[in-house]
């Protein structure tokens, strides 16, 4: 790989993303872009209303290092709620410039140089460049694709067994996952959480897909398993909940003793942010359950156009459990099997952009997702409808 100017070693290899790429295409070619996951629909009125209100009031000035009380005290309502978990809003909650920020900061307060975070992979985009600033080694533990048949993305309890050495520090949750959509079962997380309590690592979950969880799946937060709360810090966020993906609201909970580490880290990152959004994210974790159901019914409806459209085109796909996200196999419309190929055609085949897997993949495991390639389904209905259009009349030539 070619070395960019200027950039410390420690992120020589994070400098340009393909969602980038993938994004100027869309652009380029009028193309509709199931790349990037954010809705293009809003989110509640009711707590668009309380940032409206708040803008103009003490709320613009810096809010607390912690975050409003307000806000703390929701969340730690919320945790009760939804996973019955007890935190003390004043010394167990921190706000954060959204879950981005949250696992940053996480990584920067607990990992030594050297250390190793042990992670499932495919790998969300951001994990393996916080580890890297933290100067830590990512340890990847693959997960496998369902069958033609259907099944779901697991891994290899050996494979895990074997990424933890004397220098794992960190173990590095998501559940429900992005990209695959898979919801960690019951078993999946008493195996997970029976390894962490064995070898005695620190546990840090990104939840942020709590909430976007279909037909009956449940998320259970590990932090609720045996053993779990003493050593687990939850990250969540308002982004992909209420719509706001632009907010960036997130928290982390824990101990009182993890949650002062990453707020020494958090507080030299970005002190505070987001001060008139924080009341309204508040007033958005008190919405009744019904906002909650009413959220997932919604776009497991998206979720079921889209599988059926790309199902349609050639492209068979199990149809995720959970979050903003299906991934398809293209090696029956793309014999060579090379996603990356595949997406950089789309436009001029379908106009329509999704990302390539790959990029989602260590260097080392890079041919395990080779030919997948990820499609956002978070998009008004004429835009999933016209995309689901689009690919149906998708031109069979490969370019
Ligand atoms: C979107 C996303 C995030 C980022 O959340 P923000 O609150 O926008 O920082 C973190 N983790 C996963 C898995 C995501 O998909």
């Amino acid at each position: 790989m070619s070395r960019t100017p200027y950039l410390a070693d420690r992120l020589q290899g994070f400098g340009t993303t393909v969602f980038a790429e993938m994004s100027a295409l869309a652009v380029a070619t009028g193309s509709i872009n199931l790349g990037q996951g954010f809705p293009d629909y809003p989110g509640p009125p009711e707590v668009l209303e309380v940032a409206r209100q708040a803008i103009g009031t003490a709320a613009d000035q810096y809010p607390p290092g912690p975050g409003i009380p307000e806000l703390r005290a929701a969340i730690a309502e919320h945790q009760v709620r939804f996973s019955g978990l007890t935190y003390d809003p004043d010394t167990e909650v921190l706000v954060t410039a959204g879950a981005t920020e949250a696992l940053a900061a996480a990584m920067l307060a607990l990992v030594e140089p050297g250390d190793e975070v042990v992670l499932l992979e495919p790998i969300y985009d951001s994990y393996s460049a916080a580890v890297a600033m933290a100067g830590g080694v990512v340890r990847p533990v693959p997960l496998t694709p369902p069958g033609p048949e259907g099944g779901r993305w697991t891994f290899d309890p050996a494979d895990v067994r074997a990424a933890i050495t004397p220098r794992t520090r960190l173990l590095l949750l998501n559940t429900p996952h992005n990209p695959t959509g898979t919801v960690l079962s019951a078993e999946e997380l008493a195996f997970l959480a029976g390894v962490a309590v064995e070898h005695d690592l620190l546990v840090l979950t990104d939840e942020v897909y709590e909430h976007l969880v279909f037909d009956g799946a449940r998320h259970v937060s590990p932090a609720t398993l045996p053993g779990m709360r003493e050593r687990t810090l939850v990250v969540s966020s308002a982004g992909k909940t209420f719509n706001v993906t632009g907010w960036k609201v997130g928290w982390i909970c824990g101990p009182a003793p993890l949650v002062s580490a990453v707020r020494t880290a958090k507080q030299f990152l970005t002190y505070v942010n987001a001060g008139p959004f924080q009341p309204a994210v508040a007033a958005g974790l008190r919405l009744p359950d019904a906002y909650v159901a009413g959220v997932a019914r919604d776009l497991q409806y998206r979720r079921d156009v889209l599988v059926q459209g790309l199902r349609d085109a050639g492209l068979p796909v199990v149809g995720p459990e959970a979050t903003y996200f299906a991934t398809v196999d293209v090696r029956p419309v793309q014999p060579d099997g090379d996603g990356l190929a595949f997406c950089r055609a789309l436009p001029a085949r379908a106009g329509v952009v999704a990302v390539p897997s790959g990029v989602f993949y260590t260097p080392e495991h890079a041919h395990l997702g080779r030919h997948l390639v990820r499609f956002a389904f978070c998009k008004g209905d004429d835009v999933l409808g016209e995309a689901v259009r689009r690919l149906a009349a998708m031109d069979g030539e490969p370019a």
